[in-house]
């Protein structure tokens, strides 16, 4: 008899737990709830898919799955300039401009850092409390995952959860210090260059190549003795974007100033991406584009996701070592090398 009363008590207890469990995993409720625009569920989402564990990212994906339909309705823009440029600054004071324009305004960030360390160039200091405690606005700083490639399909994945939440502007942040710029243009529709005045003329370690992706150029902290800095400095950037050939899409990248703090120019960098907009969605060159990036995501997917399971295969594991040392000490070239662990990686499948 008592063991029976056990053996229910243990029922019940196991019925809560699958209770609780199901309803973590309740994906029509947790769609219903993305729609909504509850800001806990999206974070949760956006958790499952920046999880390492197979059974979550399973539940993220096919969270993500259900929710395409929603997605696509936003504004993209990715946001790069070195550290101290004034990105968070910028981005407290332009996404209160967009909530006060009616828009919802969600921060996403790709951080090169947050690889290696785990810690971060954005994420260290308390950013943007103003913006993040408005309800029109999602902030979530950048995923860490063991490549830069892993980061940016988290941020990826995550643009697409916040459109369904019902984002309508999706603001991208990187440090313009590597390679995430072109990661961030892989996934943007709209790509603002953040500049100093008077920073000097190596265009302040920002790369042409980085120049040349931007749709426009804003010089930030155009306030009290800087102004006059940031005239000369926007004459200077536009010479210098005179020099890039003129692009297919037929849009001439400009610059701008603004003073983030002042709350001055901010506006007027949202009537360009405007116009940009505009431009771009009446010649079909935003759909056109958008559908190459989605291109680029699964391929570069794949060879993310192919990588990831040779290097986790333990047959590579045990055999790696042993290959490197042979090709750091000269004994075997490193494309047999790589040849001879792809042979091993096949036959273990
Ligand atoms: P981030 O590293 O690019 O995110 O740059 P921050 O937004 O943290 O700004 C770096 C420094 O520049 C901080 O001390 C800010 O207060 C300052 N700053 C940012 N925007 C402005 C601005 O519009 N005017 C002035 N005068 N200072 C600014």
């Amino acid at each position: 008899m008592s063991n029976t009363h056990i053996n229910k008590a243990q029922q019940e207890a196991i019925n809560r737990l699958k209770q609780k469990r199901d309803k973590v995993l309740n994906i029509d409720e947790v769609l219903s709830n993305l729609k909504a625009g509850n800001r806990t569920t999206l974070s949760q989402a956006i958790t499952l898919i920046e999880s390492n564990n197979a059974q979550q990212q399973a539940t993220g994906q096919q969270i993500l799955n259900n929710c395409m339909p929603l997605t696509g309705n936003s504004i993209r823009i990715g946001i790069t300039g070195v550290p101290g440029v004034g990105k968070s600054t910028f981005i407290e004071s332009f996404g209160q401009t967009l909530i006060a324009l009616g828009k919802k305004v969600a921060v996403l960030a790709i951080d090169p850092s947050s690889q290696k360390t785990g810690g971060s160039i954005l994420g260290d200091k308390t950013r943007m409390e103003k913006l993040s405690s408005n309800p029109n606005a999602f902030i979530r700083p950048s995923a860490s995952a063991d490549s830069l490639g892993g980061v940016a399909q988290k941020t990826r994945e995550s643009i697409l959860l916040c459109e369904a939440a019902g984002y309508d502007v999706i603001l991208v942040e990187t440090v313009g210090v590597g390679q995430s710029e072109t990661e961030v243009h892989s996934m943007v529709d709209f790509f603002l260059l953040l500049m100093l005045a008077g920073a000097g003329d190596e265009l302040q370690g920002i790369k042409r190549g980085i120049m040349e992706m931007a749709d426009l150029i804003a010089i930030t902290k155009a306030d009290n003795d800087n102004e006059h800095k940031a005239k000369l400095a926007i004459r200077e950037y536009k010479n210098a974007l005179h020099l890039f050939p003129p692009a297919a899409s037929g849009w001439y990248p400009t610059v701008l100033s603004c003073s983030a703090i002042n709350n001055k120019g901010i506006q007027e960098i949202w009537e360009v991406i405007v116009k940009h907009e505009t431009h771009f969605t009446l010649k079909g060159l935003k759909e056109k584009n958008r559908k190459q990036q989605a291109k680029y995501w699964m391929k570069t997917t794949i060879q993310q996701m192919l990588h990831n399971y040779f290097k986790d295969s333990e047959e590579v594991k045990k055999a790696y070592q042993q290959k490197e040392q042979l090709v750091i000490n000269q004994l075997l070239n490193p494309f047999t090398a790589a040849q001879e662990l792809l042979e091993i990686f096949l036959k273990s499948k």
